[in-house]
């Protein structure tokens, strides 16, 4: 069985589960448990390069999200936001990159997008010292400071995203094309994509807070968003733009389930429970629900 190593993000395959990496440079922290992401090899598993959303779905739902429970929802990190966050920002990610598929953008990768937003935020399991009282780094607040410099956890979460892709059978070029979404600063469309999803889900800030209308959660939500939210910015697209500010605004409301016991529990399921709530209030959230439920080819291209 190979495994990351939830110490330096390295790949390891050894059955004791102690890490090369860490054991050649003497590291105090690992006691050789620290397993990330482990991927066993199933015969008959089509490759990741060829598989196709429902696939990925089962993979995000059945290994990546129940890895972000077992290392960041523990005694030691109480962070059960971390998961609420990348289920959201999975949500927003796939609303985005449908519409500007639908509005005639070529050579987006919904494959590479899906991935990108899923391994985001596995490098915020350390922290980075020297960083730290430079900037705070909360769940999603100052990511986009962060990817601009380029340094710290985003690093790492790129680094373990590599390490998974290749191993679960990846090619390289895809897995560094996938790792470069996060490594890289946002040039790329779908870069772009996965730094706005997350931008977007810093509007959980707002979500103890009543809102007249939405020319006022829009007034609030400017600066929590510090001009660094650039979907749809251009004037022809405007509606899309309020439109799925105001809905993600709701869509932190009615997922505010940090505290939630239930939440904590969720194993399998995590990213349907955010489904579920869309699907049932489709009149509040007639973009998301458009454009996330929108039938794609989710085709694979590099
Ligand atoms: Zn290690
Ligand atoms: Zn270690």
């Amino acid at each position: 069985m190979a495994w990351i190593c939830a110490c330096c993000f390295a790949p390891a395959d050894k059955d004791d589960g102690t890490c090369a990496s860490c054991k050649s440079h003497g590291c105090t922290d690992c006691d050789g448990k620290k397993q990330l992401l482990k991927v066993a090899k199933e015969a008959g598993a089509p490759a990741p390069d060829a598989e196709d959303y429902g696939d990925f779905l089962s993979r995000f739902e059945d290994v990546l999200l129940p890895a972000y429970r077992q290392h960041f929802e523990n005694d030691q990190r109480k962070r059960f936001k971390t998961r609420l966050h990348v289920v959201r920002a999975m949500v927003f990610s796939q609303a985005m990159l449908n519409y500007r598929i639908r509005a005639g953008e070529k050579d987006l990768s919904p494959a590479n997008l899906r991935y990108a937003v899923a391994l985001r935020s596995f490098g915020k399991l350390k922290i980075d010292p020297e960083a730290e009282h430079v900037i705070h780094i909360d769940d999603s607040g100052e990511a986009a400071v962060v990817v601009e410099g380029r340094s710290g956890w985003i690093r790492r979460s790129a680094g373990a995203a590599y390490s998974y892709l290749k191993l679960i059978g990846m090619a390289e070029q895809r897995a560094a094309a996938i790792s470069g979404l996060l490594r890289a600063a946002p040039d790329k469309p779908e870069g772009q994509l996965v730094r706005d999803a997350y931008v977007l889900d810093r509007l959980h800030k707002l979500a103890d807070q009543k809102f007249a209308d939405a020319p006022a959660f829009l007034a609030a939500a400017d600066p929590v968003l510090k001009g660094q939210f650039t979907f749809a910015q251009e004037a022809a697209h405007k509606d899309a733009r309020e439109a799925i500010i105001c809905e993600a605004g709701l869509l932190m409301k009615m997922t505010s389930w940090q505290d939630d016991p239930g939440w904590r529990k969720q194993g399998h399921g995590a990213l349907a429970r955010v489904e579920k709530i869309l699907d049932n209030y489709e009149d509040v959230f007639p973009f998301l629900v458009e454009f996330y439920f929108e039938d794609q080819t989710h085709a694979y291209k590099v």
